[in-house]
């Protein structure tokens, strides 16, 4: 258990028709990086990066489908319903989820320390974020 886990805030958050729920237990102040490659900057996806412990997911399991491309590391999820890729396995963190902000109802109390990530050039790169586990 991370060290700070008392002072941990849960909230939840989810996809856009409510099929995807999910909880999260983050701390006071949060990391989240915005991303240039391919995929995310299609999406304005917002990456807040949690370990498998903090999270879980309470409904939606049957309603998420999964996209892959280039490495394959990442598993892209998305609700089958809306379309939303509210979280997914990233290539960057592949043993932990990175979750989309925008989808989290986010807690008064709760600062945000906005970042960019240059995943266009991935390699070059992702040693800066590599340790970012919130
Ligand atoms: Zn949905």
């Amino acid at each position: 258990m991370n060290p700070s886990q008392k002072d941990r805030i849960e909230c939840e958050g989810g996809c856009h028709c409510g099929a995807v729920r999910f909880r999260l237990a983050l701390p006071p102040r949060i990391e989240v990086r915005r991303c240039n490659c391919s995929i995310c900057r299609m999406t304005g996806y917002q990456h807040l990066t949690v370990a498998q412990a903090d999270f879980e997911l309470l409904e939606g399991s049957d309603d998420l489908v999964e996209y892959r491309f280039n490495t394959g590391v990442a598993r892209h999820l998305f609700c089958r319903r809306c379309g939303i890729k509210s979280f997914y396995v990233p290539r960057s963190h592949p043993e932990a989820w990175s979750v989309h902000l925008a989808c989290v109802e986010l807690p008064d109390g709760v600062e945000v320390n906005w970042g960019d990530f240059d995943g266009a050039d991935w390699e070059a790169h992702i040693g800066e974020i590599r340790d970012i586990v919130n």
